[in-house]
């Protein structure tokens, strides 16, 4: 039995990430804001392909000069600082979330009704 979390992406409403995987820029915690692609297994689990992963320091663009400060310290070298941080995040989300669309327009219907009830089954 598993003990992940099951999460409704047709609700989505934003995940924060644990402290222990910061920003790896300035320290600070991280938030998924969108969940943008993911694929449904041939069991009709699904997989986190892509998301949108942001640092929660991130300034009011209203305001030029903090926000222009803070862009320039977060694009430094993404594929050495960001793209490990963000594998890092991926692996968490699938570990600790199971992962549903009730909305199944983008989905196998029949595939994500046998799963939707196993998930049921195996949470009670
Ligand atoms: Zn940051």
């Amino acid at each position: 039995m598993s003990n992940k979390q099951i999460y409704d992406l047709s609700n989505f409403l934003g995940i924060d990430v644990p402290v222990n995987i910061p920003c790896p820029y300035c320290g600070s915690p991280l938030e998924i804001s969108t969940i943008d692609e993911y694929v449904t297994c041939e069991d009709g689990s699904i997989e986190i392909e892509h998301f949108d992963l942001e640092c929660t320091s991130e300034p009011d663009m209203d305001d030029n000069y903090a926000w222009n400060n803070w862009n320039r310290r977060h694009r430094n070298m993404p594929y050495v600082y960001w793209l490990p941080t963000y594998e890092d995040v991926k692996r968490w989300l699938n570990d600790n979330f199971t992962f549903i669309a009730s909305d199944p327009s983008k989905n196998d219907l029949k595939k994500l009704a046998h799963w939707v009830e196993s998930v049921k089954g195996s949470a009670i």
